[in-house]
C-alpha cells in the first residue's frame, strides 16, 4: 500500500523544509510497540517531524505486516511523520519496504567500490521515485556497529570532490556523510575529538540544496551509562557526541540526524532500575511502560536541546 493511505509524508519534503529554517529532522529507531509510541510522543508534545527509522534487522523482528499494523493503529499528525528504511543493503529489501508502505528508503551502497554503489542507488532510484518515495544513499564509511547487518572495522571520510557528481548520476534525494562520527556506544576516546567540520563544510559548499544526513550521532547520556551499571549492568568507556558539535553541524547542512544507541540507553537504563528496585516486579507492562517513559524524555530532549524541530508543525 502507498505511504500516502498512512498520512505519512517522503523524507524529501521534510527536509527541504528543515534546509530552509535551519534545523534538522531527528530519525528514531523503533523495533516494538513501546518505542514506536515513545517516538510518536515525544513527536505530539513537541510538535516536531519525526522520522520513524527501522533498519533491516528491526523490520525483520517485527515483520512488516506488524509493522503496518502499528503505523495503521498509530495516533500522529498527518504530513508530519516519514517511515524510514535504514541502511538497506539490497535493492530487494529496499523495493519490499516501498511496496508495504515506507515512505523513505536508505541505500547503504557504502562499502562497495565506488561505481558499484553509483549504479545500485540509481537502481534504487528510479525504482522508488515512481512512488515519490525518497532515497538516501551513503558516501565514506562509519566504523562501529549499528545492528548485525550494519558493521564496519574501516573508517573512510567522505571526498568533497566527488559529492556532486556523485547526487547527479544517482539522483539521491539525500546523503549521509562520513566526517567522525560512528555507530554504537563507542564512539570516542576522548572528549576532545572534534568531528571534521572542514570536510562538512566543503560538502556543503559544494551541494548547497541537498540535504546531508548524520549517522552514529547519539550524545550517549552519561547519566544513562551510571545508571545501568548501579543496577546490575557492566558498559565501559561508552562516549558519544555532544550536543554542541551536533548543533554545529546542523549549522552545517546536517538536517537529518539518526539517534539509536541513546534511545537504547535510556530503555534499558529504566527496566535496570525498575526490577532492581521493585524485586518483586514481573508484569512485563510496569516495566515496559517506565522504559517507554524514560525514551520519550531522552526524545524531547534531543529534540528541543540539540535538532531544534520542536514546533515545526
Ligand atoms: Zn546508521
Amino acid at each position: 500500500m502507498h505511504y500516502s493511505n498512512f498520512g505519512l509524508a517522503n523524507t524529501k519534503t521534510l527536509l527541504k523544509r528543515a534546509l530552509q529554517n535551519g534545523y534538522a529532522v531527528p530519525a528514531f529507531n523503533f523495533y516494538n510497540m513501546e518505542t514506536l509510541d515513545a517516538i510518536l510522543t515525544a513527536a505530539r508534545i513537541t510538535q516536531s517531524p519525526i522520522i520513524l527509522a527501522v533498519s533491516e534487522a528491526a523490520l525483520e523482528y517485527m515483520s512488516g505486516d506488524i509493522l503496518m499494523g502499528m503505523i495503521r493503529g498509530a495516533k500522529y499528525e498527518p504530513g508530519q511523520i516519514a517511515l524510514h528504511l535504514d541502511h538497506g543493503h539490497s535493492f530487494e529489501i529496499c523495493k519490499y519496504a516501498a511496496n508495504i508502505g515506507f515512505s523513505s528508503v536508505m541505500f547503504d551502497g557504502s562499502t562497495l567500490p565506488l561505481e558499484q554503489n553509483i549504479s545500485e542507488s540509481r537502481k534504487i532510484a528510479d525504482y522508488v521515485h515512481k512512488f515519490d518515495i525518497s532515497l538516501e544513499t551513503e558516501l565514506g564509511v562509519l566504523s562501529g556497529i549499528e545492528d548485525e547487518n550494519t558493521k564496519s572495522e574501516t573508517h573512510s571520510y567522505t571526498n568533497p570532490d566527488i559529492v556532486k557528481s556523485f547526487v547527479k548520476q544517482t539522483q539521491t534525494d539525500s546523503l549521509a556523510v562520513a566526517i567522525g562520527t560512528s555507530h554504537g556506544a563507542y564512539k570516542r576516546k576522548s572528549e576532545k575529538e572534534s568531528l571534521r567540520f572542514d570536510i562538512l563544510k566543503q560538502i556543503a559548499d559544494n551541494i548547497p540544496k541537498v540535504p546531508l544526513v548524520l549517522h552514529g550521532a547519539s550524545n550517549i547520556p552519561q547519566k544513562y551509562i551510571k545508571q545501568i551499571n548501579k543496577f546490575g549492568g557492566n558498559i565501559k568507556n561508552a562516549r558519544g557526541i555532544s550536543p554542541s558539535q551536533i548543533r554545529r553541524a546542523i549549522s552545517l547542512h546536517i538536517t537529518k540526524v539518526n539517534v539509536e544507541t541513546d534511545s537504547r540507553l535510556a530503555f534499558t537504563a529504566a527496566i535496570r532500575k525498575t526490577l532492581s528496585t521493585n524485586p518483586s516486579v514481573f508484569n512485563p507492562r510496569d516495566y515496559l511502560s517506565n522504559a517507554k517513559d524514560e525514551m520519550v524524555k531522552n526524545c524531547i530532549d534531543e529534540i528541543q536541546n540539540i535538532m531544534g524541530s520542536g514546533y515545526k508543525f
